[in-house]
Parts: C-alpha cells; structure tokens; sequence
C-alpha cells in the first residue's frame, strides 16, 4: 500500500519544498521508496535535489502533463530520474507554467495527474508532491490524487492568516473530487522558540485548528543550516545530521509513518 501526501500551501516560502526533501529523505533512509514530484514551475524541489538547470531538463512532468492531455501512453518510468537508493525524482520547469494552462479547457482537468499517479504509485511506499504556491488547477490535482495534504506554515501572523482559504479548497476537493482526501496536519516551520511571539503563534494555531485539524506536536525550528542545505543539494539529515532541524524532520518521519 503506498501513500500520496501533498504538500501544499498558496503561500510561497512557508518551507513546502524543505519539508518535501526532508520528509522524503528521512522516510528513504527508514527503508521506504519514496517518489518525489515536483509540481512547482519554480522548480526548487528539483533544483534542491541536484539538477542545476531544470530549463533544460527533459522530459519532466510537463511533459507528463502533455501525454496525459493528448492522452498518449506514458513508457514505464518516462521522466523519473534516480535521486538515489530509495527515491526517485520527477523533475519540473518553467514549462509547467504554460502546461497548467493548457489543463483548463480539458474534459475532467482537475483529475488528470490522477490516473498517472495511480499507475506509478504502486511501485512507492510513499509519493511527496510539493506544490506551486497557488490554488490554481495544478495544486488542485494534486489534492485530488492524495491520500492526505501536509500543510507547513511559516510561525507568523500573516501565514496563519491565509491558512483558512487553502483548508477550505481542502474541503471543497474532499466534497466534491477526493472523498477519502485527509489533512494529514499543519505543520509550523520556521519556529524561533526563543520568542514569546512564536509561542503565542503556536497557541493559537492550535486553538483555532487543533480541535478539527490534526496540528503535528512538533515544529521545525528556524535555523540557517536549513537555508544552506537548499544551496547544497543534500537533506538536512546529510548537511548537518546532528542538528534540531535534523532532529524536528526525524520526529515528523515518524509521525507520517504512524499516520499510515
Ligand atoms: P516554499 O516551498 O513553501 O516556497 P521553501 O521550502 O523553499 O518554501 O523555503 C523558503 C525559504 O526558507 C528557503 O530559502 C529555505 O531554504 C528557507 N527555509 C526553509 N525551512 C527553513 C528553516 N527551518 N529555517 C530557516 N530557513 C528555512
Ligand atoms: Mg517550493
């Protein structure tokens, strides 16, 4: 049985694509195969992961998108490329961008992702897609095909602010596209535990959210070593295994594996 999480958030820079690579490496390194998607035109998460120059990349999942559109065979592994041991890769570009457009005039558009990745996903334990900040018709494919959505936030006012309009796209594609769609819990990133301010940010989003939505007990700390691993192309679990941004992704690998 494998599982879809999508990690979504309109928002940009809340640590979507920082919790992707890490969840995906912590749950690689308990043993599982992992696929990472990257469904951000952005194209950080395939950027973080190795590839330079995604502009240059092909094929990735544009042109997944493409077939799936013109409903043309996808060839067993098209455009998935070997990360390492445990977990596969399938990259994105700024064609994303153009491809996403081209999903509006086509017949069921928000379900198109879906039947690609219920043929591969059975070859993975588990399959991370990080999301483009909006809630535009490609994040809510993504919705569709998951099993249940990670959301991180970043521990500020604004960022809580914005959750509740992503949770209720969560609802209305659970409603309406993906009935056994779940929230698998907010995540709060980029946490200065030191101030009373990312205290009072905690308590709240668990007073608000915490009696319907699951909040995960723990959070991710703020700390450069996680910036620097972006630049590094490595997970925090290699760059610097030791520290509590190291720690907090293990904890949360954890709690993923006994959600499931
Ligand atoms: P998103 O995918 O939501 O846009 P990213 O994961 O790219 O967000 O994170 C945004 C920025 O914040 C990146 O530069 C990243 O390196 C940095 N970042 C992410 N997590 C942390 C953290 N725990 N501490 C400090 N910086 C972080
Ligand atoms: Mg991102």
């Amino acid at each position: 049985m494998s599982k879809v999480i999508a990690i979504a958030n309109q928002k940009g820079g809340v640590g979507k694509t920082t919790t992707s690579v890490n969840l995906a490496a912590g749950l690689a390194n308990m043993g599982n195969k992992v696929l990472v998607i990257d469904a951000d035109p952005q194209a950080s998460l395939s950027i973080c992961m190795g590839q330079q120059e995604p502009d240059k990349l092909e094929p990735t999942i544009v042109d997944i998108i493409e077939k799936l559109v013109n409903e043309e065979e996808i060839p067993d592994g098209y455009a998935i490329i070997k990360h390492s041991d445990n977990i596969d890769l399938l990259p994105s570009n700024i064609g994303l961008s153009a491809a996403e457009v081209s999903l509006v005039n086509v017949m069921s558009r928000e379900l198109v992702l879906k039947g690609y990745i219920d043929s591969v996903k059975d070859n993975y334990d588990y399959v991370i897609i990080d999301c483009m900040p909006s809630l535009g018709v490609m994040t809510v494919n993504a919705l569709a095909c998951a099993d249940t959505c990670l959301v991180p936030v970043q521990a500020a006012f604004l960022p809580v602010k914005g959750l509740q309009a992503l949770i209720k796209t969560i609802y209305t594609v659970k409603r309406r596209l993906n009935p056994k769609l779940e929230i698998e819990g907010i995540l709060l990133t980029m946490v200065d535990s030191r101030t009373n301010y990312a205290k009072d940010i905690i308590a709240e989003v668990n007073e608000v959210y915490g009696k319907s939505i699951p909040v995960f007990p723990i959070q991710i700390p703020v700390s450069v070593r996680a910036t620097e691993t972006s630049a590094m192309s490595k997970s925090i679990f290699e760059y610097d295994p030791k520290g509590k941004v190291a720690a907090a992704y293990s904890t949360l690998t954890e709690v993923v594996m006994k959600n499931s």
